[in-house]
């Protein structure tokens, strides 16, 4: 596995002088601007340029083409974790160490490149994060609905074989199929994802145009959605199975979908339970009144509030919150004692007179 132990070694951004995000366009650009500048033609008799040349081509050998970009960039992100457990023996064992230590470590790098690649046998799709926005009454009583999103999904033209339609993949000749390949190195055995077919157990001759390869390519969809009743904001839903296509039958991943829930210009939320404030006059708290207070179906119910209701008190009319198939909650009722903004000349006069009249000390507990 020299490919990929190069690979981990080189930094091939650098040598290029461009980043991980850097356009395709502008990396053939530089690499242009490079060669012309480190050519051995304009450069006669100086090795230093010929082997800096060299190096920029290796880079661009890899960088210049899509798909292997896309492997090198995979590979250097599983690299580093192939060390974890040798006590932090970093990358500069790769470049110092000797032939022995680096076939050692090529064996266990390539087992775990290959890893995060595709070990042997079935491998699971990657789960999907999207998110919805849900008015408050669809996200309280529940909603079937359509989802867009871009991701991952098998490849149209193969049906995610990787292979060109009419060809198939091939057993790996290299490991007869198994995915691995046993070596004895002395003390060590070894047993690592075979390198060939990177632990597929198959190799394919004639990659699918459409993926490359890949089994899968990055679509728009269209997914169908059943909210259930009773989402709160912020809430996930997780959708089994509706990630993307696993890989040599392997399960698909997950679709998790966050869902942000539209403010009501009436009712809140708490729990289950449904809230709302009611306004109500002076005289309807101290004398009690009979009130419609509208819930969230639509039909209206009665509340009785005894004499001398207290503004911010809290009323519960049962079973009117939010419906689950286990139970429901309540709608939870807070009073808003209005104070009139303004009165006409006979209610001041009575206000007046109730002041004159009223024994009841309110700040006694204040002073
Ligand atoms: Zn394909
Ligand atoms: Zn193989």
């Amino acid at each position: 596995m020299t490919a990929q132990r190069e690979w981990f070694e080189k930094d091939y951004y650098a040598v290029l002088g461009v980043n991980k995000d850097t356009a395709a366009k502008e990396i053939t650009k530089s690499y242009r601007k490079l060669a012309r500048k480190y050519h051995p033609d304009t450069n006669p008799n100086n090795a230093s340029a010929e082997e800096k040349f060299k190096d920029i081509s290796a880079a661009y050998d890899v960088l210049g083409d899509e798909s292997r970009r896309r492997e090198y960039d995979e590979v250097r992100r599983a690299g580093p974790s192939a060390f974890s457990g040798h006590g932090g023996a970093g990358s500069q064992h790769f470049s110092a160490g000797g032939s022995d230590i680096n076939d050692l470590i090529g064996q266990m790098f390539g087992g775990r490149g290959s890893r995060s690649r595709g070990t042997p046998g079935p491998q699971r799709g990657n789960d999907v994060e999207a998110s919805i926005t849900l008015d408050f009454v669809d996200a309280v009583q529940g909603i079937t609905t359509s989802l867009h999103l871009t991701s991952e999904v098998q490849c149209q033209t193969c049906l995610g074989s990787g292979s060109k339609p009419g060809t198939s993949a091939k057993r790996c000749a290299l490991c007869a199929g198994r995915g691995v390949i046993e070596e004895d190195q002395g003390p060590f055995a070894f047993s690592s994802p075979c390198s060939r077919c990177n632990g597929r157990g198959s190799t394919i001759d004639s990659p699918c145009k459409n993926c490359k390869g890949l089994g899968t390519e990055v679509r728009a969809r269209e997914v169908n959605v059943r909210i259930p009743a009773g989402v709160d904001n912020g809430q996930k839903i997780r959708l089994k199975g509706r990630g993307t296509p696993g890989r040599g039958n392997g399960q698909p991943g997950d679709l998790f979908v966050t869902c942000n829930v539209l403010a009501h210009h009436l009712f809140g939320r708490e729990g289950k339970n449904l809230t709302l404030r009611l306004p109500v006059t002076f005289s309807e708290a101290v004398l009690g009144a009979t009130i419609e207070v509208p819930t969230l179906d639509g039909e209206s119910v009665v509340l009785r509030l005894k004499p001398s209701t207290q503004p911010g008190s809290r009323h519960r009319v049962k079973g009117k919150g939010i419906q689950s198939a286990q139970d429901a909650g309540d709608l939870i009722v807070t009073v808003d004692v209005v104070v009139p903004k303004e009165i006409n000349k006979q209610e001041q006069k009575v206000i007046e007179e109730l002041a004159r009249l009223s024994t009841e000390s309110v700040r006694s507990h204040i002073k």
